[in-house]
């Protein structure tokens, strides 16, 4: 019995929401909350006769701490899950300390304006001393360590696939596969189609500032940046087929370089078709992917969030999306003396998915695990004091959620090996 907050009702929350309605027995209450109210009331009528669990909707501005205190004050839930944008992180953060109620998210934070003096000051010397120039990282989440200590509260961060799963996948591997992990890749492949020339499938804003950036991977001890796709690798990946993938950097290296002991190289690739690339690549000359606002005609356009605007909807990509998903990591180690490899995986189905809760594939891998991870903290499986990363728990409940609630993995112990 539990009354989950669940802030944001964009893709990967429609999906956490079908979810936490199909698990009534530990969702007993559920509120969806954006700054559009009407949003989350059409996905509440989506669901209501249909389950358990009681739906109640509010409207709150996630950039507002004290809004988003006010309505945990006024609804008493038992956590809130942060399904808004990355942008929101730390005042949703700053609002749980306030109010002592735990803190669930799937994505690290990154700040709305880059160009923000202050948090510019920051950034570039993480740059120089790190050696990485994502606009996001965890040393702002992780900072709130002491203070949610002291609280009694927990924050479980980035509980969506990559990272999530993938990062559960590395727990897993190491506590039953492995007596040190030396390399990990993850691979993230997308074969699904939608039919458009281009589009996201998930937050655009988001999306193409992730893969525009430049890549980097984490080696001995150190990080090591690349410009942006300039490491490409094919790989046959299991019910998708022959792909091309781009090395990227991603979060949740971050955390595995730190959570992981022993391990000497972690990799994250992802799969893009020529299309997309190209019209990435134009729409980035063309200056439409700079988050700095142009004055157009007296007024101010922030020109990603134009494009954003002009882009296919990525909830609108569900009925018209054929094909698979195919996201896991290949770890390589040593188990009693020996070396070895295993690949643990998950396939998932577009039209599979969109005929269960009316998403595609990508809305579907992040917030099954999104639900998941709120039942881990909700259920007290999972317990602690302070801001964690999914892999610094006991993987297998989670590894056993992912079977029984629509994300079943696969073990192969004989894989083809990333060079
Ligand atoms: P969408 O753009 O579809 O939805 C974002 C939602 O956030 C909207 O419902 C919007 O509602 C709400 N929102 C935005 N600003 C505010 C605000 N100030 N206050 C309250 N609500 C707000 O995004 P997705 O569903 O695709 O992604 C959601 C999150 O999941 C993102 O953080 C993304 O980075 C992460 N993600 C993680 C993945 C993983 O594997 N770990 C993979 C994919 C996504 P409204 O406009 O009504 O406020």
């Amino acid at each position: 019995m539990s009354r989950l907050l669940i802030l944001g009702c964009g893709g990967v929350a429609s999906v956490a929401v079908h979810k936490c309605c199909q698990n009534s027995e530990v969702f007993t209450e559920i509120m969806i909350a954006s700054r559009t109210v009407s949003k989350c009331e059409a996905l509440k009528a989506q669901l209501e006769g249909k389950t358990k669990t009681k739906i109640s909707t509010a409207q709150v501005d996630a950039d507002n701490a004290d809004e988003v205190a006010a309505l945990i004050e006024r609804y008493q839930p038992d956590a809130v899950l942060n399904l808004a944008l990355p942008y929101q992180d730390l005042t949703v953060m700053d609002a749980c300390l306030k109010t002592k109620v735990s803190y669930i998210d799937t994505a690290n934070y990154e700040p709305e304006d880059t160009d923000d003096p202050a948090w510019r000051a920051v950034y570039e010397k993480r740059c120089k001393e790190e050696g990485f120039t994502a606009y996001f990282d965890y040393s702002w989440q992780w900072a709130y360590h002491e203070k949610f200590k002291k609280a009694g509260i927990m924050a479980l961060l980035g509980t969506g696939f990559d990272p999530g799963v993938t990062s559960v996948f590395a727990a897993y591997a190491l506590k039953h596969y492995f007596d040190e992990i030396h390399t990990i890749d993850i691979l993230d492949c997308n074969g699904g189609d939608h039919g458009y020339p281009f589009a996201t499938n998930f937050n655009p804003e988001i999306n193409l500032r992730e893969v525009s950036a430049n890549g980097s991977y984490w080696e001995n001890g150190h990080w090591v940046e690349t410009k942006p796709m300039e490491i490409k690798r094919e790989y046959n990946f299991p019910e998708v087929g022959e792909k091309d993938m781009y090395l990227l950097h991603h979060e949740e290296i971050e955390s595995l370089a730190k959570n992981i002991p022993g391990v000497k190289r972690i990799r994250f690739f992802m799969t893009f078709g020529q299309s997309y690339l190209t019209h990435m690549k134009c729409l980035e000359n063309v200056g439409m992917l700079s988050t700095t606002p142009i004055n157009y005609n007296g007024q101010e356009i922030v020109p990603i969030q134009f494009l954003k605007a002009l882009l296919p909807d990525p909830a609108s990509l569900g009925p018209r999306t054929v094909g698979k998903t195919n996201i896991g990591c290949i770890f390589t180690g040593v188990k009693d003396g020996k070396e070895k490899a295993i690949y643990i995986y998950n396939v998932c189905d577009h039209q599979e998915c969109y005929k269960e809760v009316g998403s595609q594939a990508v809305s579907y891998t992040t917030g099954v695990p999104a639900m998941i991870g709120a039942m881990m903290v909700v259920t007290e499986q999972w317990k602690g004091c302070g801001v964690f990363n999914v892999e610094e728990f006991d993987p297998d409940p989670y590894m056993e959620a992912l079977n029984r609630w629509g994300l079943p993995w696969v073990v192969c112990e004989n894989p083809q090996i990333v060079e």
